[in-house]
């Protein structure tokens, strides 16, 4: 017997369907303000606190002794995955991979932006073995040095890497085996080593990792972020460590100039330049989220297409955890003559997921730019409106794996005291059912804080819509707020899709 999480309730999807009626007609009848300024607050300038984080900032023990711990899981995670119990829920590589650390990922950029890649074991692992170094600066670093070539200098490889990650997740499922999950990871170690040993600096963070750049793009949505702490004392400095790092600490990882940075997206938090700068000029400041998104990201072709593959891939998750998933994989899978474990099925369902919502999404970029008659080309306007996609994707992501976290979590203590499951069996139906009535926090409360989250979702992409629609105002002086209305229905219509998943019962994983 499958067991299931409650969908939404109707009275919390009520809700949220009025405040988008509610937003839409404020955005049609209120005209955008241009912006002026961005009010930011150093970290390092608030009073008592601002000196502990100049300590923390400034020393490096404490990123080392984290990543040292991360390994130590990471280790943990492919012994007891090649060696420990088949039993997903009774081996701690599936239940910390998957229950935890997959689960909760989304929420640490939620909270730190990309601080996951800072202590990311993967790439601690792959920087121990090219530079062989704890954490100096390695000089020869022991790699080719090999520039990246043009033609894989973009996301693309992130793009495909990510689909390969959902189809090995969703489609062969190694969320319920330790052995393939344990591979998997190390198949990461491999491909982040490889691409050190090969190219300059970090370009597996930079362009080939799915996890960094779902987490980089994510981060522009994160109420934080590492920035000069003044900005004229980086206008004027001639030495630039931050970007070419010095005796004892790496350069910037993937090639950011801190006095230039306007946006999260390829910093991974490493700290080097924290560390680097001579003027101590680098620290995180909070400032108000989703500010990248609205005005500060540039648009990019590349960029906007994992976007939109993020968006995608993640109403596809839901999709694949609803009871009846399956009853249509096994219809598909009939009509096109699919048996055995019907791979070929699930991966047209994937694929299809993805074109339907490029085909919605760039049919409704064509309809703005017919009725907007901006001179903008195709291509430019897509990649300007592509970060709607992101407070679409991210709140339903959260919202999503709320669920996992909070209803799959319950227990999973026990994995600790015997992290390969030796001797253990599977969890009954009774044990089963006694963790999902014992959760840490209250149905009702999982139901608001979803509601909160999709309603939050909504309000910043019709604010992206907004200020990202002042670009064509400014091509276009008969600009008027309804021929925002395609990308109004776009939003609409994806959080619409996202509402009716999160009504609907959900598998659980485990
Ligand atoms: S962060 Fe430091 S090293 Fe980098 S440009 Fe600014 S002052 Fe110079
Ligand atoms: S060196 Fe600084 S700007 Fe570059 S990735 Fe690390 S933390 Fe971000």
């Amino acid at each position: 017997m499958t067991m299931t999480h409650p969908g939404l309730p109707e009275y919390w999807s009520l809700i949220i369907i009025g405040f988008m009626l509610m937003a839409v007609i404020w955005v049609l009848t209120t005209p955008t303000p241009v912006r002026t300024h961005t009010s930011v607050s150093s970290l390092v300038n608030i009073s008592f606190f601002g000196k502990s984080v100049r300590i923390l900032i400034a020393n490096r023990w404490i990123l080392i002794s984290l990543k040292l711990v991360l390994v130590g899981f990471f280790l943990l995670i492919i012994i007891a995955g090649l060696f420990g119990t088949p039993i997903p829920e009774r081996n701690i590589a599936t239940v910390l991979t998957w229950n935890l650390w997959w689960s909760g990922l989304v929420f640490s950029v939620f909270l730190l932006g990309s601080a996951w890649c800072a202590v990311c074991p993967w790439d601690t692992l792959s920087q121990w073995l090219v530079r062989r170094k704890l954490w100096r600066r390695a000089e020869p670093n022991n790699s080719l040095n090999i520039k990246v070539p043009k033609w894989l200098a973009n996301v693309w490889p992130a793009l495909f890497m990510f689909i390969a990650l959902t189809w090995l997740e969703l489609g062969v499922g190694i969320t319920t085996s330790p052995y393939a999950t344990a591979a998997v990871s190390l198949l990461m170690v491999v491909l982040a080593t490889a691409s050190l040993a090969v190219f300059k600096r970090k370009a597996f963070c930079r362009y080939f990792c799915p996890v960094g750049r779902t987490i980089g793009y994510y981060s522009q949505l994160a109420p934080i972020e590492l920035r000069p702490i003044d900005n004229e004392t980086c206008e004027n400095c001639k030495t630039l460590d931050c970007y070419h790092g010095n005796n004892s600490i790496e350069p910037c990882p993937t090639w950011l100039v801190m006095g230039r940075l306007t946006q999260n997206s390829y910093c991974t938090s490493c700290g080097n330049c924290t560390q680097s700068c001579p003027h101590e000029n680098v620290a995180w400041r909070f400032r108000p989220p989703s500010t990248e998104a609205l005005h500060s990201a540039r648009p990019h072709w590349d960029e906007s297409w994992f976007m939109i593959g993020l968006l995608a891939l993640t109403g596809f998750h839901g999709l694949t955890m609803m009871p009846f998933w399956e009853m249509w994989m096994s219809q598909l899978a009939q009509t096109i003559g699919d048996s055995g474990r019907l791979l070929p099925s699930f991966t047209i369902g994937l694929f299809a997921c993805i074109l339907v919502i490029a085909v919605i999404y760039s049919t409704l970029i064509e309809v703005t730019r017919k009725i907007s008659g901006t001179d903008m080309a195709f291509k430019r306007l897509f990649s300007t409106f592509s970060f709607v996609t992101l407070p679409l994707a991210f709140s339903y992501h959260l919202a999503h794996n709320l669920n996992h976290l909070i209803r799959e979590s319950v227990g999973i203590g026990s994995v600790f005291l015997n992290p390969l499951g030796i001797s253990t069996a599977p969890l009954s139906m009774m044990e089963k059912y006694e963790r999902h009535m014992t959760m840490w926090l209250s149905q009702d409360s999982i139901f608001a804080i979803q509601t909160a989250l999709m309603i939050i979702g909504f309000w910043i992409a019709v604010q992206v819509i907004r200020h990202r629609g002042l670009n064509i105002a400014t091509s276009n002086s008969n600009f008027a707020a309804f021929k925002l209305t395609p990308m109004l229905v776009f939003a609409a219509g994806i959080t619409g899709f996202h509402l009716w998943l999160l009504m609907q019962p959900m598998i659980m994983r485990m």
